[in-house]
């Protein structure tokens, strides 16, 4: 079994790295209203028994740079390293989605689509999407793919949420929506994490607008 003090100093940077990369990236589309949103990935091999992660710190103004931004975690959201950070206070659904899935990285964001979206399908607790081409770009390539994204409850206690999760996770559809929240999505890695929220987030909006023409057709 491994532990934190294995991992080199550029091994550590490079995580940080990745995270700002993405955060200003996701920052310049708005994607952090608020403070709100938060990102992780992986350090090191994956062992459901011990793995770590770079993530977000709590709090922080994510379209600004600062020594302050990132802090490492262990499998319980615990700090690995002396810090006076505190990480993101929704640590714990990024443990408990590595812990299942064994990703490479975990994006959360909050939009007016996603949020929308995860309370209109909240009654049947998961988003029906058919056929839409962007569902190839969260690694299904089936023709005409039928896919359900699940809803979870929302609760002011993380602890709360996670047994939802574990609970809800569809195989073959790398996102969770939390009611009146955001998207949790992930991938083998920062690159593929962010193809998948990019897809999720078209997905909303296309869902969103179809349902409104319809809704005014009928
Ligand atoms: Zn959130």
């Amino acid at each position: 079994m491994s532990s934190f003090e294995q991992f080199t100093l550029e091994q550590k940077q490079q995580s940080f790295d990745e995270l700002r990369d993405v955060k200003q990236l996701f920052a310049s589309r708005s994607w952090f209203p608020g403070t709100s949103g938060n990102l992780s990935v992986r350090i090191g091999d994956f062992d459901p028994e011990q793995f770590y992660f770079a993530i977000t710190a709590s709090g922080k103004d994510k379209t600004v740079n600062t020594p302050e931004d990132f802090l490492f975690v262990d499998k319980h959201g615990q700090a690995c390293e002396k810090t006076n950070l505190r990480p993101s206070a929704e640590t714990l659904i990024h443990c408990e989605i590595y812990r299942l899935t064994g990703a490479g990285a975990i994006f959360h964001i909050h939009s007016v689509f996603n949020n929308v979206i995860s309370e209109y399908f909240w009654d049947r607790k998961s988003v029906p999407v058919d056929g839409v081409e962007l569902i190839k770009g969260l690694n299904n390539w089936e023709e005409e793919a039928h896919i359900e994204i699940p809803i979870v409850s929302n609760f002011a206690d993380i602890s709360k949420i996670v047994p939802e999760v574990t609970e809800r996770l569809q195989p073959g559809v790398p996102g969770i929506l939390l009611r009146k929240h955001g998207i949790y999505a992930w991938g083998a890695n920062a690159f593929e994490a962010k193809r998948h929220i990019e897809a999720f987030e078209f997905i909303f909006e296309y869902v969103y607008r179809l349902e409104l023409l319809k809704k005014g057709m009928s």
